[in-house]
């Protein structure tokens, strides 16, 4: 690969991945592995930060992560694919980066606080959950990755991580580069209940979902709550099947969708039909590929394999220098 840049992203896999982490995430490093030089992570070890009680699912997780991000168009070809704890560099990374972060910086991260609170009764006040965003840099700083792709609420680890970043080199050698966020016009999908798609709403049409499926939920979707009958003029803005339509239709669709919902020339119903019909036509090619990687158990594996031996390489050279550096 041959491209100025490179990336570093991950994904946790603690749940099924639905159409807002495809619209959201996914199709924007889709575009970037054209781009850049991309390492996409499925970071198994951040699971257990949050869920270490129960392991039960994670293989199966990691499984169905890899098939989505190669369904909706990861190309091997392009981007290197691999899962975190096969390369026990970022463990070690972690250890070392550990030794050098002050406490403080990790207590006064605004999203520890925030997911204490959000998690609470899940016994995550661990070591392991505290220190999670010195994971996530050496995740970073393993492959010297310039730019990470973040949505705004990662920002303050990225900033942790820079701030890890000058305190190494300033105490070493500068061997790590300051990684830069990389902003990306994200796609933002309300769940069915119009909050936001969430595995813990239970409101989110999986990447996965049968056409049936697919079908039913968006049957589901609440609508405009002052249209009771077809004659009510509709208010589009707080519809969440207009949502879906500003982001899967053209342009053209969504004017005139607006413009025949003010007008009550369209009912909620056979609304939700159109879009159940583009939704499921969106999807047909994605889920093609999806039951093909899924009949196809070496290939998946042959990929996160030739993944995981390019991270390593990367990864182990990279270590060389941190040992290095640090005299041990
Ligand atoms: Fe929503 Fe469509 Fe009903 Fe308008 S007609 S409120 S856009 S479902």
């Amino acid at each position: 690969m041959s491209k100025n840049h490179r990336i570093m992203s991950g994904m946790r896999p603690t749940a099924k991945l639905h159409l807002g982490n495809m619209m959201g995430a996914l199709m924007n490093w889709v575009k970037l592995q054209d781009e850049y030089e991309c390492f996409y992570s499925i970071v198994d070890w951040h699971a257990l930060t949050t869920g270490y009680n129960d392991t039960s699912g994670l293989k199966g997780y990691i499984r169905e992560m890899v098939i989505d991000w190669l369904s909706v168009g990861l190309d091997p070809e392009k981007c290197n694919i691999f899962v975190q704890s096969q390369i026990k560099e970022h463990a070690e990374l972690h250890l070392l980066l550990s030794m050098i972060t002050p406490l403080s910086w990790l207590e006064r991260c605004p999203t520890y606080k925030e997911q204490l609170r959000q998690l609470e009764g899940r016994e995550i006040n661990t070591y392991g959950f505290l220190g999670y965003p010195v994971l996530m840099t050496a995740d970073i700083l393993a492959y010297k990755a310039d730019l990470v792709p973040v949505g705004e609420d990662q920002a303050p680890h990225l900033e942790l991580a820079r701030e890890i970043v000058r305190r190494f080199n300033y105490l070493y050698k500068p061997v790590f580069p300051e990684p830069e966020a990389l902003y990306t016009e994200a796609k933002v999908l309300p769940g069915i209940d119009g909050r936001k798609m969430s595995k813990s709403y239970d409101n989110y049409i999986a990447i996965s979902a049968t056409p049936e499926e697919i079908r039913q939920k968006v049957m589901m979707m609440v609508t405009d709550p002052a249209r009771i009958k077809k004659s009510d003029p509709g208010h589009p803005e707080i519809c969440t099947v207009y949502a879906f339509n500003k982001v899967f239709a053209e342009e053209e669709r969504v004017k005139e969708l607006e413009e025949s919902c003010k007008n009550a020339k369209i009912g909620c119903v056979e609304c939700k039909k159109r879009l159940a019909d583009l939704l499921v036509k969106f999807m047909e090619p994605i889920r093609e590929r999806r039951i093909s990687l899924e009949k196809n158990p070496e290939l998946v594996n042959d990929i996160l394999n030739t993944g995981a031996k390019k991270a390593r390489e990367v990864a182990s050279k990279t270590l060389e220098e941190v040992r290095e550096a640090m005299k041990i």
